[in-house]
């Protein structure tokens, strides 16, 4: 990295685990994770956020994978930012491509739910990313523009100081395919310029913009090693305890003067 903004590292379990082999995840994670000058969360299930908090210690925090935009009610099966909060939670993703692409969430409900994370104090991370019929017919700039577009409409400056935007190529996740160092890093830069043309240059030094998509211990260097790669999301490599802590290595390898 070229600037002195902390990289950020967050481990997406998704359906995974189960409540003892979280518990275990963690105590591998606590036992091999070095000190240095990293942002870290996991993002466990629902089911387990609050037993997961309570072994968390240190430089980790605790993430969400989804949230709904309005406080209790009727919302069938939904879980409101309060009550992440009660768990323990500060961060959650909106728009993950899942959510997006298989459970069919929209820019708008996107854009909701990274509000209403805002609104809560939390860090909302934001992921967004083209589909491989997208990037095959040159649409991956204008995806990527449409979504950070949409999900930080209304979203102040201020707020923005606790946005993370995770790009993610949808091709790339979970299939074991990832974007080139450059591929990555175009599109980082891009995103970038687009929000110092959002909101201003200092915003657009200071935002986060990390990297997910198979990313592992064998690529995650020369992916952080881009001068506007900040991090990863991680999915598979984040439930083995000793990939995930390789990552987090590498984070730290990336920043300049480390
Ligand atoms: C993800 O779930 O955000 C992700 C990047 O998954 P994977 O690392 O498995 O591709």
């Amino acid at each position: 990295m070229s600037t002195q903004r902390t990289p950020y590292v967050g481990g997406n379990w998704k359906m995974n685990t189960n409540a003892a082999e979280g518990r275990s995840l963690i105590d591998s994670i606590h036992s091999t994770m070095k000190a240095g000058s990293v942002d870290v969360a996991v993002f466990p299930p629902f089911p387990y956020l609050m037993g997961i908090g309570q072994k968390l210690n240190g430089p980790i925090s605790l993430g969400a994978q989804d949230l709904w935009h309005s406080e209790n009610g009727a919302f069938t099966g939904e879980v409101s930012t309060s009550m992440l909060k009660d768990c323990g939670v500060s961060a959650v993703l909106t728009g993950h491509s899942e959510r997006r692409h298989v459970i069919g969430e929209s820019d708008e409900l996107v854009n909701a739910k990274t509000k209403r994370a805002l609104e809560s104090g939390l860090t909302a991370v934001l992921c967004i990313g083209e589909q491989l019929e997208e990037r095959e017919s040159g649409q991956t700039d204008a995806v990527n523009e449409r979504q950070v577009r949409a999900g930080l409409d209304g979203v102040s400056e201020e707020q923005l100081a606790r946005v993370v935007i995770a790009y993610e190529p949808v091709w790339a996740i979970g299939t074991g395919k990832t974007a080139t160092p450059e591929d990555a890093q175009d599109a980082h830069a891009k995103i970038r310029a687009l929000i110092a043309s959002m909101y201003s240059d200092s915003a657009a030094q200071e935002i986060r913009i990390i990297y997910g998509g198979s990313m592992k211990p064998g690529n995650a260097a020369e992916l952080m090693a881009m001068s506007d790669v900040d991090g990863g999301l991680i999915g598979g490599a984040s439930l083995k305890a000793e990939d995930f802590c390789a990552i987090i290595e590498a984070a730290q390898g990336s920043l300049v003067g480390s």
